[in-house]
């Protein structure tokens, strides 16, 4: 094949280590990763010098919100923000858009929001909740890469939550159809019984009222729940948003009796502490809520042992009158942190203080996440034969987080005034440069983002 481009860098992110390489692309895609000097008579090349050339992050746990509460957030601002965080494929949530992707006319309606839109792929996720599990399989062929499920309360009246008898019912469908469920851990039982008496408004402003209303033991039980029927049922099941480090024995013995299962974890709860978060500071607030210091440096330990592989955003932004930002109210705020733009600076602040490397990063923010719904060697991995889908960056540099900066529809986010290492400097999708952050505008072209098709990846 006619090579049409090169990208080179003295830092390239491979599947084999970091290296000096000279990357061969045509027709948007990796044809082979070369020695740094091999570039073909008269080929084009860009060179970025020392700046870190890495896969395009893949996020799959995104909540675009749209159709439907697109005031919220919304496919354009989201991506936008995707590109300029160095994410070039996202997954987006069944649940807060309006309908829910839980048939497959929700689904249709999330594909018609989204032509035309977006910057950087996205692949769409189904829902599983009480009545639908007949109708997964046509999700499925429509186009969901994966299902989610809520265990509890989702916050939304439209997408309810399942209860175990049902639970068994979808995970028997989903086993029979190969897709993966992708399961929010907590259970009703133990949030009812920690659900605190009525709160002064001063008392609700404080964070430890919200973090003991969801204790661990709500994630200890729900795993528990979920891997007894994946070994059962032999689906394959994942642990979005783990907070509870308490969880990862159970985790542990899944994955040693090679169950099908595996867990994320986020930003937030690598990044924060409950013990640092202010009073009324509502933008830290999500669902399971970030836990004490001593619980977030035992999830650091469990991404250096790969015992966790996946760290996604969970970007779930709202506007400021549902965060309760006047009040404070942390009680009644939406539960939700917008850090889509943010993952990157975010885990690699946190890594590199804790000695953890460049690879580290791709195996958790492009590998782990794009092999969960089938599509690592397209997307996930500098390789011969992959998108090519990158981002270069400055793992150097720092930038402090400010509003003007942050492309998500509503600004509010708990890393608003931080200082953190890594700045994404472009973004390429398919070959072409999608964003370059020197530039007045940024964005470069019209929105060229793809939606996935499970046939076409
Ligand atoms: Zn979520």
């Amino acid at each position: 094949m006619k090579i049409e481009q090169c990208l080179r860098s003295r830092r390239v992110v491979t599947p084999e280590g970091v290296r000096a390489a000279c990357v061969h692309l045509a027709k948007g895609r990796i044809v082979a990763v070369e020695s740094w000097d091999a570039v073909p008579d008269g080929c084009p090349v860009e060179d970025v010098g020392d700046l870190v050339l890495m896969p395009g992050i893949v996020d799959t746990h995104v909540h675009v919100n749209d159709p439907g509460r697109s005031d919220w957030e919304g496919f354009e601002t989201a991506t936008r923000a995707a590109a300029a965080g160095g994410v070039t494929t996202l997954m987006d949530m069944p649940l807060n858009s309006i309908p829910p992707t839980t048939s497959v006319e929700g689904l249709l309606a999330k594909r018609k929001a989204a032509e035309g839109r977006i910057r950087v792929d996205v692949a769409l996720c189904g829902g599983l909740v009480p009545g639908n599990a007949n109708e997964l399989a046509r999700i499925f062929d429509a186009g969901a890469f994966a299902f989610k499920c809520f265990l509890a309360e989702s916050g939304v009246d439209e997408f309810g939550y399942v209860k175990e008898a049902y639970l068994e019912v979808g995970m028997r469908h989903l086993a029979e159809i190969g897709a993966p469920l992708l399961v929010h851990a907590e259970l009703p039982g133990p949030l009812e019984e920690a659900a605190p008496p009525e709160l002064s408004p001063e008392e609700a402003r404080r964070y430890a009222h919200y973090l003991a209303s969801r204790p661990k033991r709500a994630e200890e039980e729900a795993v528990d729940m979920v891997f007894r029927l994946a070994e059962r049922f032999k689906t394959r099941a994942h642990i979005v948003h783990l907070s509870a480090a308490t969880a990862l024995p159970i985790l542990r013995r899944a994955r040693d009796a090679s169950l099908p299962v595996s867990a994320e974890t986020c930003p937030h709860y690598l990044s924060f502490a409950a013990e640092e978060v202010p009073d009324g500071a509502t933008s830290y607030k999500c669902a399971p809520p970030i836990r004490e210091r001593e619980n977030r440096e035992v999830l650091w330990d469990a991404l250096r042992e790969g015992l966790l592989d996946q760290v996604v955003t969970d970007h779930s932004p709202a506007p400021a009158d549902l965060k309760c930002v006047g009040s404070g109210d942390f009680m009644r705020a939406w539960g939700g942190i917008a850090s889509l733009q943010l993952g990157l600076p975010a885990v690699w602040s946190g890594a590199r203080a804790r000695g953890r490397s460049l690879e580290d990063i791709a195996r958790w923010m492009c590998e782990g996440p794009a092999r969960l719904v089938g599509i690592f060697g397209r997307k996930g991995a500098i390789q011969a034969g992959a998108d090519a889908d990158f981002v270069v960056w400055d793992p150097e540099a720092t930038w402090t987080i400010e509003a003007p900066r942050l492309e998500h529809r509503h600004k509010i986010t708990p890393y608003e005034g931080r200082s953190l290492h890594g700045v994404v400097v472009a973004t390429y999708l398919r070959g072409e440069k999608i964003y370059q952050r020197d530039r007045e505008d940024p964005f470069l072209g019209t929105p060229r983002g793809s939606l996935l098709g499970r046939g076409n990846v």
